[in-house]
C-alpha cells in the first residue's frame, strides 16, 4: 500500500460490506495548519474523521480503513441516498480553506488525489459520476473542497466527469438570463444529476444554494447562484454523459 497508517478512533465499530462503498467524497481540511488538522481528525473528542488525508507534500495517510464507516459527511443527500457516511469513502485534502486564505492544491497533492482515486475506482468499481465534493451532498452547510479543486483535470483521467462544450462558446452564454421554462429545465437536470432540493421552507433560497454548489464544481470562474444560459448548457451536456 502506498499510504502511511495514522489511525483515527472516530468510526463506527460495525464493519460494512464492500458493496456498500459507492461514493468517494472529497473535502478540504479548512484549518490554519496541517498538524492541527491531523490532530483534529484523530482526536476522540472531535468526533470527526475521514478515511484518508492528503498532506501538502502529497503524502497519503490512512486514518480509517475502508470497510469501517468514517465520520466525514454529516447530514447529506445525493440522489436517493441520505447520510452518505455509510456509502462513501472520505478523502480530506490539506488546505486552509475559505476561512484562512484558500489556496491552490499543490501538484503533489493533485497527483496523490489521482493515484488514490484510481486505486479506489478500480478496487470498488466506483462510477465516474459518484466522485463528489462535500458541497455537492451538503450544499447548505459546506463549500469544500471548493472551486480550486481540479475536477476538470481529474475527469480527463476518468475520475469524475466534465462537460465537453467549447469554452469560448460557453463564455458567450455567461450571465445571459434564462426564462422560467429554462430555469425549470435546469432544476430538473440538477435533480437527475443527483442534487436534491428536499426542503420544507424557502425553496427558492435553497435552490440558489444548490445552483452555487453546481457552479463551484462545473463553472468554477463564477459562483453567484444565478441560473444563466451557460449553467443550463453545462447541465444539459452533463446529462448526455450520464446516459
Ligand atoms: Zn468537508
Amino acid at each position: 500500500m502506498f499510504t502511511t497508517l495514522n489511525y483515527s478512533p472516530n468510526f463506527d465499530l460495525k464493519k460494512r460490506k464492500i458493496k456498500d462503498i459507492k461514493f468517494i467524497v472529497f473535502h478540504y481540511t479548512g484549518m490554519k495548519n496541517e498538524k492541527q488538522a491531523i490532530r483534529k481528525l484523530t482526536d476522540t473528542n472531535s468526533k470527526v474523521s475521514s478515511h484518508y488525508l492528503i498532506k501538502n507534500n502529497g503524502e497519503i495517510l490512512t486514518l480509517v480503513p475502508d470497510l469501517y464507516i468514517a465520520w466525514h459527511a454529516g447530514i447529506s443527500h445525493w440522489k436517493k441516498y441520505k447520510s452518505l457516511n455509510k456509502n462513501s469513502i472520505g478523502i480530506e485534502i490539506s488546505n486552509p480553506g475559505h476561512d484562512f486564505k484558500y489556496k491552490k492544491f499543490s501538484k503533489k497533492q493533485i497527483l496523490a488525489i489521482l493515484k488514490l482515486s484510481r486505486f479506489l475506482f478500480k478496487k470498488y468499481k466506483i462510477k465516474a459520476n459518484n466522485f463528489l465534493g462535500h458541497s455537492d451532498i451538503a450544499p447548505d452547510r459546506k463549500i469544500d473542497p471548493g472551486e480550486k479543486f481540479p475536477w476538470k483535470y481529474l475527469s480527463k483521467k476518468k475520475i469524475g466527469y466534465w462537460h465537453s462544450l467549447n469554452n469560448q462558446k460557453l463564455l458567450k452564454e455567461r450571465s445571459l438570463s434564462t426564462n422560467n421554462y429554462e430555469k425549470m429545465k435546469f432544476s430538473r437536470n440538477l435533480h437527475i444529476i443527483g442534487y436534491t432540493n428536499k426542503t420544507k421552507k424557502n425553496k427558492k433560497k435553497y435552490f440558489k444554494i444548490i445552483c452555487s454548489a453546481f457552479q463551484r464544481r462545473y463553472r468554477q470562474e463564477l459562483i453567484n447562484g444565478i441560473i444563466d444560459k451557460e449553467c443550463l448548457s453545462i447541465s444539459e451536456n452533463l446529462l448526455k454523459k450520464l446516459k
